[in-house]
């Protein structure tokens, strides 16, 4: 089936200032997206889409919910679904860092990222393709992170990568099971993005240095990955799945 006149998008972690999700929100709503928000603060996020709302005429709607809360997602779920029109897509934003060193890690640390990072992933897209499949079309995308290919090397450490490198196999595997149903299944790889993601210790020093590693030399910005979660999306990305795009400068080669 092809997507309908009017398609939904459901965007996790799109609540913060400066983050990759409310640019992307604005982002696709530009490109046509009716637009549901879903972040930990209800308040934020029915904020955020709000302006998203009045800035692009579209129909928009914000919920609260903590994604490693599998009973949260889902009641969010059906408070977005019931106001957006048809859900097509959902894009996994909502994510934490953690730059503790693995001998430093704590058991509560190890599982706070694992359960937001990755059984959050899990959490949303469950409940997304449930919907999917009744209408025969899907999107899925979850963003992963060169840290997870590359072995860290960045801000985050260990149990980061460990759950970004699980993104990708969920991915991989889901997109298998889903091919038939007409979803795709997709992962963006971000290199390092000016966002507050890594707590105000990006200075320029440090962007300096890390985009000296990379083959163009500058770190991202938001847009350059809404850009790429806009087009595996699309109607006409329906050929690609299984995917991890990296969208890092180069960093990363595959
Ligand atoms: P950000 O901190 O600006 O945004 C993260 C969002 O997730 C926030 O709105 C936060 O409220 C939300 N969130 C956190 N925990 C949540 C939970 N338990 N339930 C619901 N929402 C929750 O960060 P960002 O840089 O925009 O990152 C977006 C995604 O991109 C993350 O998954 C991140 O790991 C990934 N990423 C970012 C970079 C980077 O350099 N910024 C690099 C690689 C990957």
């Amino acid at each position: 089936p092809t997507f309908p006149e009017q398609r939904s998008v459901i965007l996790t972690g799109a609540a913060s200032p400066r983050g990759i999700g409310r640019f992307t929100a604005h982002y696709l709503a530009e490109h046509g997206w009716n637009v549901g928000i879903l972040d930990l603060d209800a308040e934020a996020s029915k904020s955020v889409a709000a302006e998203v709302a009045e800035q692009h005429g579209v129909i928009a709607a914000g919920a609260g919910a903590n994604v490693a809360d599998e009973g949260q997602v889902r009641d969010a779920f059906d408070e977005l679904e019931a106001a957006l029109p048809q859900l097509v897509a959902v894009v996994n934003l909502a994510g934490v860092s953690s730059p503790v060193d693995y001998l430093e890690v704590t058991p509560q640390e190890w599982h706070r990222v694992i359960d937001v990072n990755l059984h959050g992933v899990h959490h949303t897209t469950k409940r997304a393709v449930e919907s999917m499949v009744r209408s025969g079309v899907g999107r899925v995308v979850s963003l992963s992170s060169v840290s997870a290919q590359r072995g860290g090397g960045t801000f985050s450490k260990t149990v980061y990568s460990t759950a970004k490198a699980g993104v990708i196999g969920f991915t991989r595997s889901l997109a298998r099971e889903l091919g038939h149903q007409g979803i795709t299944v997709n992962a963006v790889s971000p290199g390092p993005i000016d966002t507050d993601i890594m707590g105000g210790t990006l200075t320029d020093e440090r962007k300096e240095k890390m985009a000296a590693d990379g083959v163009l030399p500058r770190i991202g910005t938001p847009r350059d990955i809404a850009a790429a979660i806009a087009y595996l999306i699309s109607e006409d990305a329906g050929f690609v799945t299984g995917q991890t795009l990296n969208v890092d400068g180069g960093l990363y080669m595959h």
